[in-house]
């Protein structure tokens, strides 16, 4: 496993407020005042709890369009994809932001992209004149 922490010195650190956020917006020195402290980030149960609520609200929101999607499909089933996104927020510390992205395909999309390719096709007789 390789664990990379890269620094953006532009970044102020979202709990001291001094230059220098690693990827989670808190400092090196913060994160380790964190980790003595046994206050390191995680996903804890609130995380948890945001996540299955999210989730759920994204599918009844779209009920009626999924219903409709798998009404239409071709094939007489229907992918539905639901992706949750954990990141740290961007400025509150040892707050996370819960992403929940819902995907489904209401058309059929088909798309082709083809092409004859020869590799001697260019090798065309030369006109001697
Ligand atoms: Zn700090």
């Amino acid at each position: 496993m390789t664990l990379t922490i890269s620094i953006d010195m532009g970044k102020a650190c979202s709990s001291c407020g001094k230059k220098g956020a690693t990827q989670n917006g808190l400092c090196l020195k913060c994160i380790a005042k964190r980790v003595r402290e046994g206050r390191t980030m995680q996903v804890g149960p609130k995380v948890i709890e945001a996540m299955k609520l999210l989730c759920a609200e994204v599918i009844d929101t779209h009920a009626a369009k999924i219903n409709q999607a798998f009404l239409k499909s071709e094939t007489g089933k229907l992918p539905v994809g639901i992706k949750v996104n954990l990141a740290p927020h961007e400025t509150r510390a040892e707050t996370m932001d819960v992403k929940v992205t819902i995907s489904y395909s209401m058309e059929k999309v088909s798309y082709d992209v083809s092409k004859a390719v020869s590799d001697t096709q260019g090798e065309l007789p030369l006109w001697k004149g």
